[in-house]
């Protein structure tokens, strides 16, 4: 029997389903599960939906967002559960109780980093974004892609290719759009809300973190932080401000663009993105990290800010 035959036998014949994603979970993480809340709910199953802590208010937007559950609210057993967008256990943090609870793991994702922790694993580092994969496994397994779950379809694929821009963007990727826009989605307006909103307190947070720019290696590589403080100062939260990574990314000649952002005291979560030809995945499996070539991160615990900036740079220079 093939994977989707698996999954296939898996969804017909179990009735209680768990579906949850990666800590701070992306446009990609949460588009994905939504989709599959509701297109279970629509085969009327059982499901349950979680993310650690806060979902992002952003995708309240998507249907079933205000039925996401988080780690109190774990209902005793599940028969199957689904981890989605996620490279490794360890990055569900507190959901990650949950595989506990679960007869049956099943593993669908796209990084190149997935460690195959589930009993059944779709891993396609190819696909653009775990949407793009859930939308290939709806229409071969005939599932109905309303037109709510082609708006969590979209804002992943949207969210992953940064608007359909990244090379992880194929042909078969914008296929997979048109086949969701014919279902009547209002595109323009998830486009808007995915891509380019930013609050007016996100945009004041924007300033303060480009301020902290600095560039290395030639202007090869540069950096921005964010820190607690100037969240605080700004009232703002981090996704109000739009992908800040992408600030450094973005500068002409910048090959590797990072953003260092302030957890907690000594705790850092570093972004890496690269342009063109750096991997920046192997610097974040340096640090027990992971993600893909060109967009990659890690948590660095026990060391100061700059200790960590130079810690990184000095990284970079020795992959070449
Ligand atoms: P971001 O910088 O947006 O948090 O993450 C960029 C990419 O790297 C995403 O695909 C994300 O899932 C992955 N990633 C970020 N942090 C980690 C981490 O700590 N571990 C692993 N395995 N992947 C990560
Ligand atoms: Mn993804």
């Amino acid at each position: 029997m093939n994977r989707l035959d698996e999954l296939k036998k898996i969804i017909d014949s179990y009735n209680d389903f768990a579906v949850v994603s990666h800590t701070s979970p992306d446009g990609d993480s949460m588009g994905s599960i939504l989709s599959l809340y509701n297109l279970l709910l629509d085969l009327n199953k059982n499901v349950d939906v979680f993310v650690e802590g806060q979902a992002p208010n952003k995708f309240s937007f998507l249907n079933g967002f205000y039925n996401i559950k988080n780690v109190n609210q774990f209902n005793n057993k599940y028969e199957c559960l689904f981890v989605l967008d996620c490279g490794d256990e360890d990055r569900l943090g507190d959901c990650k109780e949950l595989i506990e609870k679960a007869d049956i793991i099943v593993n669908i994702d796209h990084h190149i980093t997935n460690t195959n922790f589930g009993n059944i694993n779709l891993v396609d580092s190819k696909a653009s974004s775990v949407g793009e994969m859930l939308y290939e496994i709806y229409a071969n397994l005939d599932f109905n892609i309303t037109r709510i779950i082609a708006e969590c379809l979209y804002t992943s694929i949207v969210s992953d290719t940064g608007g359909f821009k990244f090379s992880n963007t194929s042909s078969k990727t914008m296929k997979i759009i048109a086949n969701l826009i014919d279902t009547g989605i209002n595109f323009t307006n998830i486009y808007y809300r995915i891509i380019d909103l930013k609050t007016l307190n996100g945009i004041k947070l924007m300033s303060k973190v480009t301020s902290t720019l600095k560039t290395y290696l030639d202007g090869k590589v540069a950096t921005i932080k964010l820190t607690k403080q100037m969240l605080e100062e700004c009232e703002a939260t981090e996704d109000e401000a739009g992908e800040l990574v992408n600030i450094a990314r973005d500068i002409e000649n910048v090959e590797v663009g990072i953003l260092i952002k302030e957890i907690d005291l000594d705790t850092y979560k570093i972004s890496f993105r690269s342009k063109d030809y750096f991997d920046v995945k192997d610097i974040a499996l340096k640090y027990g990290g992971g993600g893909h070539i060109k967009a990659a991160g890690c948590t660095i615990k026990n060391k100061k800010i700059d200790e960590i900036e130079s810690e990184i740079i000095n990284e970079i220079k020795k992959l070449g």
